[in-house]
């Protein structure tokens, strides 16, 4: 005899929009990366971005690079899903075409983006799934960040007063994942999206 799926099995269903936010340095870039080493099936989709690439990525992979006017004008067309200036300072978007074609297709798919962006793409998309990827403490979460020596001093300071708004907003979220371990939060998040965890 075969049960009639209850609301509570949904989770062997993949949930097809997946939503990941969480502060700077998190780890957000690195378990993307690993999501798409390890779980090609997953689309992640490629934000544009007005600011400048940094050494290593590649357009198109990491970002959609655009200048300003590009930005504005995809704005005005309502070519993004959402979009916001991020630490005060450039403009991030996410391409609404590319997550429409992937959804309709029926395959799953992960945004990583600011708070302000998952809070617009729970407006207008109610059913994806929010997860808030946070630090295992607030002085891990600086470590981190000065760790990774990227940012200028002052830019550093802007990303940790964003993180700190950030944090205050995780309940607005539907599952918060620790990120103590990259392979374990990985795992986490993919079980999350109702798919199976495999080794690399
Ligand atoms: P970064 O400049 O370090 O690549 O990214 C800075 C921040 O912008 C990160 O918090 C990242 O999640 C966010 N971000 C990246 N793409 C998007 C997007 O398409 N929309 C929004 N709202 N935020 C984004």
């Amino acid at each position: 005899m075969t049960a009639a799926p209850s609301p509570s099995s949904s989770s062997s269903t993949p949930r097809r929009l997946t939503v990941m936010a969480g502060p700077t340095a998190v780890g957000k870039g690195t378990i993307s990366a690993n999501i798409r080493a390890r779980y090609p099936e997953i689309w992640l989709s490629v934000s544009a971005t007005t600011r400048d690439p940094r050494p290593g990525e590649v357009e198109g992979v990491n970002y959609f690079f655009v200048g300003p006017t590009k930005f504005h004008e995809m704005v005005e067309d309502g070519e993004l899903l959402e979009w916001a200036v991020v630490h005060g300072q450039n403009s991030y978007g996410t391409p609404r075409a590319a997550v429409e074609a992937q959804l309709n297709a029926g395959i799953p798919a992960l945004l990583e983006i600011d708070l302000q962006g998952a809070r617009q793409v729970k407006e207008s998309m109610p059913d994806a799934q929010f997860i808030f990827l946070a630090p295992p403490s607030w002085e891990e979460l600086v470590r981190r960040l000065v760790g990774r020596g990227t940012e200028t001093k002052e830019e550093q300071e802007r990303r940790l007063e964003t993180a700190r708004v950030e944090l205050a907003a995780q309940s607005e979220f539907d599952h918060v994942v620790i990120n103590d371990d990259i392979e374990r939060a990985t795992d986490e998040i993919i079980s999350l999206m109702g798919l199976t965890p495999h080794a690399n």
